[in-house]
């Protein structure tokens, strides 16, 4: 495994038109997810929930990913949730940062999973499964989320309970913040559930909702459209079945250019 370039003439390696930044944290969950965070460049703008092409120079050519930006867009860092895909292009170099290593960013972020793509609603669910959750968490952190709907319900589902860890971190972060805590206060949910161990919250979240289990298991009605909007990040399949089950109840897709009740994006190709 190479180890991602670092020194001096790193900068001279660098593509024109992309950004080197560097890396301020990572902290390893398992053996399959990572989170790492990085300087932000000065005038670097995106809306919360967007994602960027990021990459790292690999045997002399960079090597580029489209990566959530885990981080809301007030935050002075860069935050990323990754997997490490053991011979993946990308990840089997990326898992190996350190702080003060450099990441490659390019310039344009982009993406579906934003506020403005929905119509006006009272209850914003969030489903994610593995890394979907990386979009969420930047829309968890961002104000505007709170003072556009009552209700913030995230939701993420993963193999293992130990992968939901990044999930409980981030709401220990947004509980203990000093301004987050009060902006947010008791109207942000989290339904964590696992599909192959033992947890009081156990199950794929599509089997969930067609169970109604979901609807019990918060006090809250089934979907309806008058009120409810749906926000998805996962695996294809997971995208499409809740795609499926939220338009059987009636709720629209949207995209930026027409706004509607839910809205998708993928959480990796493949
Ligand atoms: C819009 C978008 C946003 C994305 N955001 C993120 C993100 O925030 N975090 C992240 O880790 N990845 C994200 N991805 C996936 C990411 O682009 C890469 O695929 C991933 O980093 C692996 O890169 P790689 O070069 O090592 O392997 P690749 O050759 O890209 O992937 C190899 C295989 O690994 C599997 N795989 C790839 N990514 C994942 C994943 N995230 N979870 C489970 N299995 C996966 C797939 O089966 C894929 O075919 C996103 C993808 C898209 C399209």
């Amino acid at each position: 495994m190479n180890a991602p370039a670092k020194t001096e003439d790193f900068a001279a390696t660098v593509p024109a038109g992309v950004f080197a930044e560097t890396v301020t944290s990572v902290t390893h969950y398992t053996d399959r997810l990572f989170r790492f965070r990085m300087t932000r460049p000065a005038g670097f703008r995106f809306r919360s929930g967007e994602f960027a092409m990021i990459g790292l120079m690999v045997e002399g050519k960079p090597v580029y990913r489209a990566y959530s930006i885990a981080s809301p867009a007030w935050d002075e860092e860069l935050e990323f949730f990754s997997i490490k895909v053991p011979d993946g292009p990308l990840t089997s170099h990326l898992q190996a940062i350190k702080p003060g290593d450099q990441v490659l960013m390019r310039k344009k972020p982009t993406g579906t999973l934003v506020l403005d793509a929905l119509t006006p609603g009272k209850r914003l669910y969030m489903f994610s499964t593995g890394t979907g959750i990386a979009p969420f968490a930047s829309l968890i952190r961002e104000p505007e989320t709170f003072e556009k709907f009552d209700e913030v319900i995230l939701t993420h589902t993963t193999r293992d309970v130990a992968e939901l860890k990044y999930g409980f971190d981030l709401i220990e972060e947004i509980r203990n913040h000093e301004f987050l805590a009060e902006v947010v206060g008791d109207k942000l949910r989290h339904y964590a559930t696992a599909t192959r161990e033992d947890y009081p919250f156990r199950g794929r979240i599509t089997d969930l909702i067609r169970n109604g289990k979901l609807f019990t298991d918060l006090g809250v009605s089934a979907f309806d459209p008058a009120i409810d909007r749906g926000m998805i990040c996962g695996s294809t399949e997971m995208l499409k079945d809740t795609k499926l089950l939220l338009e059987e109840a009636g709720l629209t897709e949207g995209s930026n250019n027409k706004p509607g009740e839910f809205v998708i994006e993928r959480a990796f190709v493949g």
